[in-house]
């Protein structure tokens, strides 16, 4: 799968830079987030954007995700229902990413969706706004089970890559896992919050990120904002 390329002109080849060609629909762009967690503490590193692609890649078809970067988002304005291509490489450390390709080039949009397509919110599957609008919002947890049903295709669901510090004297004790969280307005219909996360701490140790979490990470934001 990840050996070859097929070029835009048709011939089956690797890329000069290892990078795969892929076109295809965009289901989704969402925020590319990596969530560290040290017992009770918490960081986020804001990667870039994520883009649920339903296309072709290395000469296959089926569904993936690419990462871009910030300014790459900012530039085209991508959202769901645009046709896209570019070149990625896969991921070195697949725990590290919520995505399966990244360092993405020569990305271009194909088509632009129509500007009606899709139904009235909620999922929103408008244009994302900036990281930084992410990270003043807050977040709140999300199920994991509503992601995967209900906000695949929304602009502020996120599925986070997460890096858990398990024993901070001791930096190779360390687990991955995905987080899924809501960016989105308190009031959506569709939000359920899925049971409390659990974070291993030093010697059995467990940190339960309770509601009152996510209730300060939200506080300064209205029940419809
Ligand atoms: S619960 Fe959150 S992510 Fe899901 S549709 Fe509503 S606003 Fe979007």
């Amino acid at each position: 799968m990840r050996n070859s390329a097929v070029a835009p002109s048709g011939d089956i080849s690797r890329m000069a830079d290892d990078k795969l060609f892929w076109q295809g629909t965009l289901i989704a762009v969402q925020p590319r987030i990596r969530l560290t967690r040290a017992f009770d503490q918490r960081s986020h590193t804001y990667l870039g954007y994520a883009l649920h692609v339903t296309g072709r890649i290395d000469d296959e078809d089926g569904e993936f995700l690419v990462g871009i970067g910030g300014a790459a988002q900012a530039k085209h304005q991508l959202r769901a229902g645009d046709v896209v291509q570019g070149r990625s490489a896969p991921v070195a450390n697949e725990q590290m990413e919520p995505i399966g390709y990244y360092k993405t080039a020569g990305l271009r949009v194909i088509q632009r969706a129509a500007a009606d397509e899709g139904e009235a919110p909620p999922p929103w599957r408008g244009i994302t706004p900036e990281l930084e609008t992410y990270r003043e919002r807050g977040h709140r947890r999300l199920s994991a089970q509503t992601y995967a049903g209900k906000c695949r295709s929304c602009i502020w669901g996120c599925r986070m890559a997460v890096e858990i510090l398990v024993d901070q004297w001791n930096p190779r004790q360390r687990r991955y896992r995905t987080e899924t969280f809501c960016y989105g307005p308190k009031s959506c219909p569709f939000y359920k919050p899925g049971p409390t996360r659990k974070v291993p701490g030093r010697k059995g140790m467990v940190w339960e990120e309770e509601d009152w979490v996510d209730e300060d990470a939200t506080y300064h934001r209205d029940w419809d904002e």
